[in-house]
């Protein structure tokens, strides 16, 4: 298993950063050339060269912060911090808390900026750097969750235990209930326990992505709060089922909190014997480790995140072949995200037609949604699939100040932007297709009347040049690109011919860039060109 970026991970808990002479010496005890170590370090800006600052701060640059803050907010907030001595700043991606934007963590402690003055306090008077983290809010009792109380929990793997676990009938079960990958792809889950399942070979992995980076996506997070013993009960289903007998969770580290409720959930299962070398006496072995992602939204990319397990840069890998045939380490790799997991005990427990039976207007099964943006109470709520945007917006309070929407990404930063007709819309994968957008992992970012779109898909562009892993060169340069086109914009000197080049180098990043992020880095722009163009043009008026 992964050895070198657990050894960094841990020598900077420990020392705050990492030295020449604390690489060199890490080096040597893992016995690895230097260059290997440099490789891994130079990559992930998580991995500090220099002595930290008694208070490093974070802010959120990103869309659902931008929203709150307004274009300036991360500038002004800077110039506030930046008085106080021994104040670090730095302007970072989503940090996954869109519900208290605009978002910043001092010394990777969350806080909500909203009020200046919080923010400025807790600078001044820092969490040690190995504090323990604040649990952010009280526990819910979710819709899906079928233990009423902890002692029951483990309860629906028990019964199929019980019963000699099939796991044809877990596949044929997964299947009927028409669950997706809901990290964004929307791969149907029982098919890819199927093809893992298929597969020789004597070692396979599960891995549970808990790397949730994009800007308006906040729902993993909660639920690794409230409900980790479904998602370590999915993993061990997924685990027995497929033929693996080892899982790990993915996690980035910003989820310190949700890390730590976590490791409780293992712990205890463990004592249980739900883990371990015989599951529940069933002689079947199944553990548990949970790796700390050194971050990057790219590590969400399951190839990237593979790459990084195996103690390398995270860049994507080609596909073919696919994790599910040849993932880490070689093996075949069953790579599912938090949600999908954590529905698993519940659809085997209510059986596939009763779960599908809980969507609304034709549509199947439950979803966890985050909403953010200009609502009332930016939250997460488990609703029956095919709710409309407006009823889930009803359900965030309303849109902030009874403003009338103005545009909607109904599933996330990567989502095309839909007008604000789309509240009529049902969260469902089809429907939201059909619309021109997507559910993506379920991530509705509200926009209300009166924000500027096209600064806000601006900076839905930055965000992914930021992200981009650099691996090729037409997302690398692309984004690049498109950036400084959209700058030039923002400036007043807004080029009628270059706007005109946007959807080309669109179609570029698409069909020659290696993973996801490529394919999505201009499309929500592209969506507000077409949804907003009188607002876009008159941006672009130089000849
Ligand atoms: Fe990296 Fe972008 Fe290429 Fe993906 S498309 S591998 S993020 S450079």
């Amino acid at each position: 298993m992964a050895a070198i970026i657990p050894a960094l991970n841990q020598l900077l808990h420990e020392k705050g950063h990492l030295t020449g002479a604390d690489l060199g010496a890490l080096a040597e005890r893992l016995g690895i050339p230097l260059y290997r170590l440099e490789g891994v370090v130079s990559f992930y800006p998580h991995f500090r060269r220099t002595p930290p600052p008694r208070a490093s701060v974070a802010l959120c640059r990103d869309v659902a912060c931008r929203l709150a803050g307004g274009a300036g907010w991360c500038g002004e907030a800077r110039a506030e911090l930046e008085t106080i001595a021994g104040v670090e700043v730095h302007e970072v991606s989503c940090l996954g808390r869109c519900d208290m934007a605009p978002a910043a963590a001092v010394n990777e402690r969350p806080i909500s900026a909203a009020r200046r003055a919080d923010l400025l306090a807790l600078a001044k008077d820092p969490p040690a750097p190995d504090a323990a983290p604040e649990r952010p809010r009280a526990a819910r009792q979710w819709p899906s969750d079928p233990y009423a109380q902890p002692v029951h929990h483990y309860g629906v793997l028990a019964r199929l235990l019980a019963g000699g676990l099939d796991a044809d009938a877990v596949v044929t079960t997964l299947e009927a209930s028409g669950l997706r990958g809901m990290g964004g792809a929307g791969f149907p889950t029982g098919l890819k326990w199927k093809l893992v399942r298929k597969e020789p070979g004597p070692t396979k992995y599960v891995v549970c992505n808990a790397d949730e980076s994009e800007p308006g996506t906040f729902k993993d997070r909660v639920i690794l709060d409230d409900l980790p013993h479904l998602v370590l009960e999915g993993m061990i289903l997924a685990g027995l089922t497929v033929g693996a007998e080892r899982g790990i969770v993915f996690i980035r580290h910003e989820y310190a909190a949700e890390r730590e409720s976590l490791s409780r959930a293992l712990d205890e299962a463990r004592r249980r014997g739900v883990v371990g070398p015989d599951v529940l006496g069933s002689g079947r072995a199944f553990d548990i480790e949970i790796f700390v992602s050194p971050g990057g939204y790219i590590l969400g990319e399951e190839t990237a995140l593979l790459e990084c397990l195996e103690d390398r840069r995270g860049e994507p890998r080609n596909k073919p072949p696919f994790p599910g045939q040849k993932g880490l380490f070689g093996c075949p790799t069953l790579i599912n995200n938090v949600e999908t997991l954590s529905l698993v005990p519940t659809i085997l427990d209510r059986g596939a037609e009763p779960w599908k039976a809980l969507g609304v207007r034709g549509c199947q099964g439950l979803k966890f949604i985050s909403i953010s943006g200009d609502v009332e109470r930016p939250s997460v709520h488990q609703v029956p699939m095919g709710t409309t945007i407006g009823e889930l917006i009803a359900l965030a309070g309303g849109v902030r100040g009874g403003k009338s929407i103005l545009a909607i990404a109904p599933g996330g930063a990567s989502s095309n932007f839909l007008r604000a007709d789309a509240v009529s819309a049902p969260l469902d994968f089809k429907a939201l297709a059909d619309r021109g957008s997507m559910l993506g992992s379920g991530a509705v970012l509200v926009i209300a009347e009166g924000a500027d779109i096209v600064d806000l898909a601006a900076n839905v562009v930055s965000f992914f040049r930021n992200e981009s892993c650099g691996k090729c060169v037409p997302c690398r340069v692309g984004t690049e690109k498109a950036v400084v086109i959209l700058d030039e914009a923002a400036r007043g000197h807004g080029s009628k011919r270059h706007l005109a080049l946007l959807p080309q180098l669109a179609e570029t990043l698409t069909e020659t860039s290696i993973c996801g992020l490529g394919h999505v880095a201009l499309g929500p722009f592209l969506s507000v060109m077409r949804a907003f163009e009188p607002e876009v043009r008159a941006r672009f008026t130089e000849d």
